[in-house]
């Protein structure tokens, strides 16, 4: 299942791709064609994400710049849900959505693979547009598409979202009073991001449930999944296990902190890296195990090791990309040494998802 900074790069991708254009949006399964009908040929004026939650407003079929949302479309991936935008190849377009086609949900740890276009994929024409010479035909609908949005230059494609439905701004508003406050949205979803802070400690130290069981509530905090959960408490040193209620606020208030620089990074990067540079590259040639005869500094850390550190720089000098197997400190890692104390990665299931940790850095 996307986590939330995946949810809130789509919201971005639609409202690049789409907003302020009035759409073509139609149900090629089927199953949702009553809620197609309603917004077809209506002009998208909002893309937002609340946690996992992406709503897509629109105002009409002749809404100005500016309009304010008359109905919004919902739309929550949930395990098997994927949105697959196709373009005309636009440089605009593509800059939006990183490809000329290119998939987004279902998997969790890495981006999903791009389709390959095998074949022509201007070949087949949408049963919904009869393009004239020279314009852009959208590739024919893949597998069970829900909804489809189209547009001049670009096409999304909606398969097996969990929940996808046409709601007014009440029924979105009390959408969001249930969810918890959100570290990428810039108010976190409160007055400030002050006091979504305070919300969320608050929140989490109301109850006995084990804080990393409470960190997967949408309810407590939206956005965070598996990854965020696993690696924001191996950062904070907090045992997953302990009773929210016995975590100090000043911790919890920590890790708010937390979740919003690393949530933010995924955001603007699209990829999840929570491993700090020093803790990468133990595995490189070079880096052997702790040097004999140098004394532990006290860090926690055990002895330096053996040679100096290498960064991943790219040729001209700015940091590398940190590959996927560097990239976390816990999450699926089980059974690997800790890389800060060397410990076996610990793992459980807590509430039918796998929990990863360290029996150490997070007694
Ligand atoms: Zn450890």
């Amino acid at each position: 299942m996307p986590e939330g900074h995946t949810v809130h790069r789509l919201a971005r991708t639609f409202d690049q791709l789409f907003a302020g254009h009035a759409l073509r949006m139609i149900s090629p399964q089927g199953r949702f064609a009553d809620g197609a009908a309603l917004l077809d040929g209506q002009v998208l004026v909002a893309a937002e994400a609340w946690g996992k939650q992406l709503f897509l407003g629109f105002g009409g079929a002749l809404a100005p710049t500016g309009t304010t949302a008359e109905r919004w479309l919902r739309v929550h991936l949930g395990l098997y849900g994927a949105w697959t935008f196709a373009s005309d190849g636009s440089a605009d377009v593509v800059h939006a959505i990183g490809a000329p086609r290119k998939r987004v949900g279902e998997r969790e740890t890495v981006p999903a693979p791009e389709l390959s276009d095998a074949g022509d994929p201007q070949g087949s024409r949408a049963s919904d547009s009869s393009p004239g010479v020279g314009e852009w035909a959208a590739p024919a609908p893949r597998g069970a598409v829900r909804v489809r949005l189209l547009g001049a230059h670009a096409v999304a494609d909606l398969t097996g979202p969990a929940a996808c439905e046409v709601v007014t701004p009440e029924e979105k508003a009390a959408v969001e009073a249930r969810l918890g406050a959100d570290p990428i949205r810039p108010d976190g979803g409160h007055a400030s991001l002050d006091a979504a802070r305070e919300a969320f400690a608050c929140r989490v130290r109301r109850s006995r449930v084990a804080v990393g069981q409470q960190l997967m509530d949408q309810a407590v905090v939206a956005g965070v999944g598996n990854i965020y959960r696993a690696e924001v408490l191996f950062r904070a040193g907090v045992d997953p296990l302990r009773a929210g209620r016995d975590v100090p606020a000043s911790t919890l208030g920590a890790i708010w902190d937390d979740l919003v620089v690393l949530m933010r990074d995924g955001a603007a990067t699209g990829a999840i890296v929570t491993t700090r540079p020093e803790d990468r590259d133990a595995a490189l040639p070079g880096f052997g195990p702790p040097v004999a005869g140098l004394p532990d500094d006290g860090s926690g850390r055990g002895a330096p090791r053996a040679g100096r550190r290498r960064t991943r720089q790219n040729t001209d000098g700015t940091p590398g990309a940190v590959p996927p197997d560097e990239a976390f400190y816990v999450y699926h890692r089980d059974g690997l040494p800790c890389r800060v104390c060397g410990a076996p990665v610990l793992t459980k299931e807590l509430a039918g998802r796998a929990l990863y940790w360290c029996g150490t850095c997070q007694a």
